[in-house]
């Protein structure tokens, strides 16, 4: 390359090199929050495309490093959706905090490991801190309160299921799944994440294990049902085990009744998990306090901080008032740490990972420079949004198909039904984000597809908002225009396809238990 003379250490790079790399770190971070509304929300890019790009790292020949970060940098810009971008109202992965990503860049430049207490005492102790307060902000007395950082959701739900097993069965850590008397089942409804009825799948127990509750007419799980079946489960010889509540739903954001499913759990001695996965943090605004009644019972709680609390990816929580039960579950000894003697507080010892990194440093730095009064007014903010989206959406014609306090909007057009709504819907998501100016999703709610946007990022103004009902709008007339809804949408346009396909998701699995 011209004018590059490779660095003698091609690692650490000599001083020149640094200083060029940070400046333009820096310039990219800081006008990144000015930027991010002007690049796509949710444009297409297809797999040539990307290839293409990534031939521009080559390994044969010592790179420029500030070339190579600077192609790194423009791939970020335009080969995915920006989560961050105002209109994306996407899952949960909203735009993170700049402590947060400070943070990030912290943990990379000092990279402490935080299997054992001793690899950073300052890291371990830092987690210990924030499993502490959050699970005292869920209602858990300081005396049994105990957890461990997760990378997210899915491997605390894992975590819940497995202390679960051990709790019940103390002699499933050495014994495994052919010591038990019995067949356990798990229960779930069928709004709950996959990653529940996964970690049956991955703790060994199958989906033949996985119990799907039905639901009330409101969408949550319902008591009643649980109560029946968990009875005639136990009659024919299985083991109810655990129940998994979710506290905001991951498709249609609903709260299932906790404290009504933490008694049915009470009377047949059934492990209460609750996945507040992303609708935890509404615990911190306190006029939605009440639609989580009884989770300070849950014998676990999912909780991730990566999503509603705005930290970068790879910030999760499982929590638990069994305070010994993550030792018994995970305790090994490791024959290269000498002094590591049962009972420390290693993490590598407490949780299914080994070597982990810092991920609650970006927790720490954001909750200290927000404090939780910049949290509760941010979400409270947006939980506002949501409503507003809701009430204007309804004023369009749309109809909202879900019920929830919580900011996620679930919502169709009545004209249509069957197949036919569902090619409306994918082509109206597709023209919307086909536009680059805003992200939606297609979800399955109550049984149907459904449009679904979610406020969970604090860039969301209203004007955003209203950009976005304006877009739907734009969306529905050219998609009834175009005159595709008798035919296929993905049959008559390419472009559309990929891109409607990618935004469907389906979380109405249906899950049945043998035996
Ligand atoms: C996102 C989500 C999960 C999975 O969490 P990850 O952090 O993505 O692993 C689990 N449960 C619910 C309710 C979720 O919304």
């Amino acid at each position: 390359m011209d004018g590059f003379t490779p660095s003698s250490d091609p690692f650490i790079l000599d001083s020149h090199a640094r200083g060029e790399l940070w400046r333009v770190l820096a310039e990219t971070a800081e006008g990144f929050a000015g930027e991010v509304g002007n690049l796509p929300a949710g444009a297409h890019v297809g797999p040539a495309e990307v290839r293409r790009v990534l031939e521009q790292f080559d390994f044969d020949e010592p790179g420029d490093p500030v070339q190579v970060l600077r192609h790194a940098i423009d791939a970020l810009r335009r080969l995915q959706p920006q989560v961050g971008h105002p209109r994306h109202f996407g899952m949960f992965d909203p735009a993170p905090t700049t402590m947060g990503v400070i943070a990030d860049a912290l943990v990379s430049l000092f990279n402490p490991c935080l299997a054992t207490w001793e690899g950073s005492p300052f890291g371990v102790e830092t987690e210990r801190h924030l499993v502490q307060v959050f699970a005292g902000r869920f209602g858990y007395p300081d005396e049994v309160a105990d957890g461990i950082v997760t990378s997210g959701g899915s491997e605390a739900n894992l975590t819940a299921l497995l202390i679960a097993i051990a709790h019940r069965f103390p002699e499933y850590p050495r014994s495994g799944l052919r010591g038990l008397p019995g067949q356990p089942v798990v229960y779930c409804s069928a709004g709950a994440h996959p990653s529940v009825a996964r970690a049956a799948r991955l703790a060994g127990l199958g989906d033949a294990a996985v119990r799907e509750v039905p639901m009330r007419t409101t969408g949550t799980m319902s008591a009643e049902a649980l109560a029946g079946i968990s009875r005639a489960d136990r009659e024919s010889g299985l083991i109810p085990l655990m129940v998994t509540a979710t506290a905001g739903t991951t498709g249609e954001g609903v709260i299932d009744p906790i404290a009504e499913i933490g008694e049915v759990a009470r009377r047949g001695d059934i492990w209460l998990h609750v996945d507040a996965a992303w609708g935890g943090a509404a615990v911190l605004l306190p006029e939605l306090r009440p639609a989580f009644a009884g989770i300070e019972r849950a014998d676990s709680i999912t909780f991730d901080p990566h999503k509603w609390m705005s930290v970068p990816m790879n910030c999760g929580m499982l929590l638990t008032r069994h305070p010994s039960l993550l030792r018994e579950t995970f305790d090994v000894t490791a024959p290269f740490l000498p002094n590591q003697e049962g009972g420390t507080p290693d993490p590598f010892a407490r949780g299914i990972r080994w070597s982990r990194g810092f991920a609650g440093l970006k927790l720490l730095l954001s909750l200290a420079v927000a404090g939780w009064d910049g949290y509760e007014h941010g979400l409270r903010r947006q939980v506002s949004l949501g409503n507003r989206l809701r009430d204007m959406l309804g004023a369009e014609g749309w109809s909202v198909v879900n019920e929830t306090p919580l900011p996620v909007v679930c919502f169709v057009d009545e004209r249509w039904e069957g197949e036919t709504e569902r090619r409306f819907l994918m082509g109206v998501a597709a023209t919307v984000n086909g536009s680059g100016a805003a992200k939606v999703f297609v979800a399955k709610a109550r049984g149907r597809h459904a449009l679904r946007a979610c406020v969970t990022n604090h860039m969301t103004k209203v004007a955003d908002v209203e950009m976005l009902v304006e877009l739907l709008a734009s969306a529905r007339r050219a998609v009834v225009a175009a005159g595709h809804l008798d035919t296929d949408v993905a049959a008559s346009s390419s472009d559309c396809e990929v891109d409607a396909c990618s935004t469907g998701v389906d979380f109405g699995t249906s899950r049945s238990v043998a035996g």
